[in-house]
């Protein structure tokens, strides 16, 4: 079956000033896919979200969102995605299920949030005001967020950034349901597990440029065909796995 493009980016460029942190890149996000922009802090990657989210202006290049030119127009665009608040972005005074009602209202959709706040392991905190939450749960709130007005795209930019690594696996099973029910994921990170965990296929993003692009089994695989080994020998575990053995895989923050 031939993929259908749902994001179309062309010799996108940003500048700030004289600085010109994308510098012409171009990609193309699939329909139905968890796609990936990875790259180190100051690589580009919140710049490049926002300009297709419609947050911020473009210097140069062209975004097509699911048919829709981001030139002219913006607004239904803006329609079919979701995305990511920060924490400023939440009411002080409303507790979840006011913030989720709030929402609703302003996209004039009907969603339970009892529902919604429950597939997002969030049911106890119904009341809860969104400071009060762990950072877990404040990220997991946020994707639910993202959610309400059914968008085809959802954009998370460094959703498990400061997350311990139970909070971390649980955001990731999320993402992938999210994904299961049909919705393309667009996401950013610095984990290079969390992108071999999640993502169908990824951007390298340096200094403004892509450097590769490709699924994370091809370009493990382009590097090992390349004459590379580890240094030190793979063992069939890691620390990582340890900690989760010890621990177990269950959230701590509730
Ligand atoms: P990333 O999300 O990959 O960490 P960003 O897109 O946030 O990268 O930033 C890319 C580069 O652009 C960085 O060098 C950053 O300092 C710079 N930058 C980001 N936003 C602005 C801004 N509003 N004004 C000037 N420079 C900015
Ligand atoms: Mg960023």
């Amino acid at each position: 079956m031939e993929k259908r493009k749902i994001i179309e980016v062309k010799d996108l460029v940003k500048q700030y000033g004289d600085f010109t942190a994308v510098k012409g890149i171009s990609f193309d996000v699939y329909e139905h896919e968890i796609f990936g922009l990875l790259g180190p802090n100051g690589a580009g990657k919140s710049t490049t979200l926002e300009i297709i989210e419609t947050l911020r202006d473009k210097t140069s290049g062209t975004v097509i969102v699911d048919g829709y030119d981001l030139d002219k127009d913006p607004e239904s665009i803006k329609k079919l995605i979701g995305v990511q608040l920060q924490s400023s972005g939440y009411y002080p005074g409303l507790n979840l299920t006011e913030l989720i009602e709030l929402f609703c209202g302003l996209y004039n959709q009907e969603v339970d949030p009892k529902e919604l706040l429950a597939s997002f392991n969030l049911e106890d905190k119904a009341k809860a005001k969104y400071k009060e939450l762990s950072g877990g749960q404040k990220q997991r709130f946020s994707i639910a967020t993202t959610l309400i007005n059914k968008p085809k795209i959802i954009f998370l930019d460094e959703p498990t950034t400061g997350l311990d690594p139970q909070a971390r696996r649980n955001l990731w099973d999320l993402i992938q349901e999210v994904r299961a029910k049909g919705t393309t994921v667009v996401i950013t990170t610095h984990y290079m597990d969390e992108a071999e965990f999640l993502c169908d296929r990824c951007a390298i993003v340096d200094s403004g440029r892509i450097i590769a692009l490709e699924s994370p089994d091809t370009l493990i695989d382009q590097l090992v065909a390349g004459g590379f080994e580890r240094k030190k020998e793979v063992k069939k575990a890691n620390l990582e796995d340890v900690f989760i053995h010890m621990t177990g895989k269950g959230l701590r923050e509730d």
